[in-house]
């Protein structure tokens, strides 16, 4: 357990950069080891049977001490019982449903979602027979008509991929317990460090450990952290057979390096990212800005109280629409045309111009509820808040 053995718990700040992790275990280096190896021995038959009795290490496919490590300290941060790391959000999404859900269940989920989590929805699940429900849960109380027996999960992102849209994680999860359904939070706009959703009732949460948990935009991961019984059936199950989407040790030591300054990004980007809300709300092109921690967000107190702070993740729109939009994107100097989220460097996004190109090779790509024509996703990166304002400030003038 390493320094974890301090005779006070230590901080979230301190954990991040600690938990799970003693020197001493490992020839005193400081940095935990890379293990890269697709194969492990024993000394003797008798401990080969050991391991393959307990599920210990056997094959690289399912364990691997870095990224067991990681595991570790994740669900240390989430406040989870335990976790699985695995190659990318979508391959969470992918062995989550898959370990869990069998033909005949329901799954409700919110109405906006991530695009590629709303095309495994619509697209992939039902092809197995399984019932996906969309709702608009930024009423709890439109749980009610969704819920059947059959719903085995409740499944949403806060903040909402690419609405900056918040849930109210508490009712959310009173309500889909009280028929038995298992609630997971998709949290990768917030990271643990501002949003920790099993102390508000979640059973799993879910991350895109490429966006804001690696934060340097140069390696793909994902996470599900939560009830150990549920873990380990997307363990044992889903990385083991159903997807075998295992995380090389390579990305799951730097999304570890990446880790270690989560703290300390996160309220950087959650600093900058009021600012620069802020400054567009004030703006006369702008026609709107949805930022969790500006008061006129439709759920700010719900906010407040979920989140430490409003993330670097906002949605805004402008009074020209999908023109402007596409001219203000074509006029940025410093702020990065690029989707993907959480990085160092600002990145913004016109879902609605990426969904009419598409269209060309996916007759079927459609924009999720609540996604408008004019919608531009902006991630607040960790430039000098000055510059950010100064581009947007030059992009948007006439
Ligand atoms: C990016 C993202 C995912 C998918 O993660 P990948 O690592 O790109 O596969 C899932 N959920 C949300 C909210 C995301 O932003």
């Amino acid at each position: 357990m390493g320094k974890d053995r301090a005779s006070h718990p230590l901080h979230f700040a301190t954990r991040a950069i600690h938990h799970a992790y003693d020197p001493a275990d490992h020839q005193g280096a400081v940095a935990p080891p890379v293990y890269f190896t697709s194969t492990y021995t024993f000394p003797t038959i008798e401990e080969t049977d050991a391991a393959a009795a307990q599920g210990g290490l056997l094959y690289a496919r399912e364990h691997n001490p870095t990224t067991r490590l990681l595991e570790a300290r994740l669900a240390n941060l989430e406040g989870a019982e335990a976790g699985v790391v695995v190659a990318s959000g979508m391959a969470a999404v992918g062995n989550l449903t898959l370990s869990l859900l069998s033909q005949g269940d329901e799954i409700v989920v919110h109405q906006t979602l991530y695009s590629n989590t709303m095309a495994m929805m619509s697209g992939g699940l039902p092809r197995f027979g399984i019932k996906v429900v969309p709702v608009d849960l930024a009423d709890p109380a439109n749980l009610e008509t969704a819920l059947t027996p059959l719903t085995r999960i409740v499944y949403f992102e806060t903040p909402i991929n690419p609405t900056a849209g918040i849930l109210d994680i508490a009712a959310i999860a009173e309500r889909a317990h009280k028929v038995g359904a298992i609630v997971v939070v998709d949290g990768t706009f917030a990271s643990p460090a501002l949003q920790r959703p099993i102390e508000f009732g979640a059973d799993l949460v879910l991350h895109s450990l490429t966006k804001y948990i690696n934060g340097h935009g140069d390696v793909l991961g994902g996470a599900v952290l939560g009830r150990r019984d549920l873990i380990e059936k997307i363990h044992g199950n889903g990385v083991r057979y159903l997807t075998g989407a295992t995380i090389s040790p390579m990305a799951a030591a730097l999304v570890m390096r990446g880790l270690r300054t989560l703290s300390l990004r996160m309220e950087r980007h959650g600093e900058t990212g009021l600012q620069v809300a802020r400054m567009l709300e004030a703006h006369p092109d702008v026609a709107w800005v949805s930022y969790p921690y500006l008061p006129s967000h439709a759920a700010h107190d719900v906010a407040r109280r979920q989140m430490a702070n409003g993330s670097g993740m906002m949605s805004f729109g402008l009074r020209d629409g999908f023109d402007g939009a596409r001219r203000l994107l074509s006029r940025l100097r410093l702020i990065t045309r690029a989707v993907s989220l959480g990085d160092t460097e600002s990145l913004i996004t016109h879902p609605a111009s990426l969904n009419r190109a598409r269209r060309k090779i996916r007759p079927d790509a459609t924009l999720a509820p609540c996604v408008g024509d004019d919608l531009l996703r902006l991630s607040v990166g960790l430039e000098d808040a000055r510059d950010i304002v100064d581009d947007l400030r030059q992009a948007l003038a006439r």
